[in-house]
């Protein structure tokens, strides 16, 4: 169809992490449950490495259907040579079961690309900040989950859950940015966006949605990044310029000694960005838009 881009060729990126079609669906589909499904339940929310099925670009074409992978799995789990316990099984077949329900909630609801579900959130105050929006996009908000998250879907098209979650989190409340304008730049750069699980998610994240997170329930970046990337190996990968700090330090720049700084080639407001907007602050800040706009 004449649609690679060519000048420039930004997809470079796309192509080395991506094989697209059924049979090559099909082989990651077997390689995912004969490799990753065990553990599953309990390794999930690692960014780092392979720990879903990484199925879900094939899922939004129809290289494979949902119905397909439902059935492989329970063959699999039947026949595998190592078992494979229920809550790993269970997991994986739930998380098909969220696809299936982000679109019935829009068959239901066809309007919940532009509304909110929850109506009281129609009268949140966001902010119009285009620059912050950039920094959020762009990866160089200074959290470094955050960038490393942004900058792997910007490179490959595609991000891990759990960082989803984190930068969906930091755009609608520690930026305080409408949800909606997160969920376009998702609709424009993830290979797998999918009309109905992104506005289900982005909602759902924002506080707006059916079955929600609660508002005020403001996901602190660095305490995700300790948590669900200990070692630092995806912030590693993604902001490079960092890759030299020690561990701790990685989650949160900001806080390394000026010598840990020279040692890693760090200079913050020059070679990586300082946050953009301080945690404590920030939260408090929507918080106080939420309490404004439900009364
Ligand atoms: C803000 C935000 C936006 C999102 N936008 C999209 C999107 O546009 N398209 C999309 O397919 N998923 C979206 N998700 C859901 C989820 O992040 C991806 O489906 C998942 O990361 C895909 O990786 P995987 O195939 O390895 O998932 P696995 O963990 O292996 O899950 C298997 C399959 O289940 C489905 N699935 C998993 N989690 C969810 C979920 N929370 N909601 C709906 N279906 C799910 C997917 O089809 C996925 O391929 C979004 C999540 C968030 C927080």
């Amino acid at each position: 169809m004449a649609l690679l881009p060519k000048t420039p060729d930004w997809a470079a990126g796309l192509r080395a992490e991506w094989h697209p079609g059924e049979e090559k669906a099909q082989d990651y589909l077997g390689a995912f449950l004969n490799d990753t499904l065990e553990g599953y339940a309990t390794l999930r929310d690692r960014p780092a490495g392979v720990s879903t099925s990484r199925l879900s670009p094939y899922l939004r074409f129809g290289h494979l259907s949902p119905r397909q992978v439902w059935h492989a799995t329970k063959r699999a789990v039947q026949t595998a040579s190592h078992e494979i316990s229920l809550a790993d099984q269970d997991k994986f077949l739930s998380e098909l079961g969220w696809r299936d329900f982000a679109w019935s909630l829009l068959f239901d609801r066809p309007d919940l690309a532009s509304t909110n579900f929850r109506p009281e959130f129609d009268a949140m105050r966001w902010l119009d900040e285009p620059d912050m929006f950039t920094a959020w996009a762009r990866g160089q908000t200074g959290y470094p989950l955050v960038d490393a998250g942004m900058r792997q879907l910007w490179i490959t098209g595609w991000m891990h859950n759990r960082v989803r979650m984190v930068v969906a989190s930091f755009l609608t409340k520690h930026l305080l940015i409408d949800w909606r304008k997160g969920a376009r730049w998702f609709d424009d750069t993830l290979v797998d966006a999918d009309p109905a699980s992104n506005v289900m998610n982005w909602q759902w994240v924002a506080g707006s949605g059916v079955d929600a997170a609660p508002y005020f329930r403001v996901m602190n970046p660095v305490l995700q990044s300790e948590k669900f990337d200990p070692d630092g190996e995806y912030i590693k990968k993604f902001v490079p310029e960092l890759r030299h700090l020690p561990v701790r330090a990685l989650h949160a720049p900001w806080q390394a000694s000026p010598a840990e700084l020279t040692r890693a080639g760090v200079r913050l407001g020059e070679t990586y960005p300082c946050p953009v907007v301080e945690h404590r602050f920030a939260r408090e800040r929507a918080l106080a838009a939420w309490k404004a706009s439900t009364g």
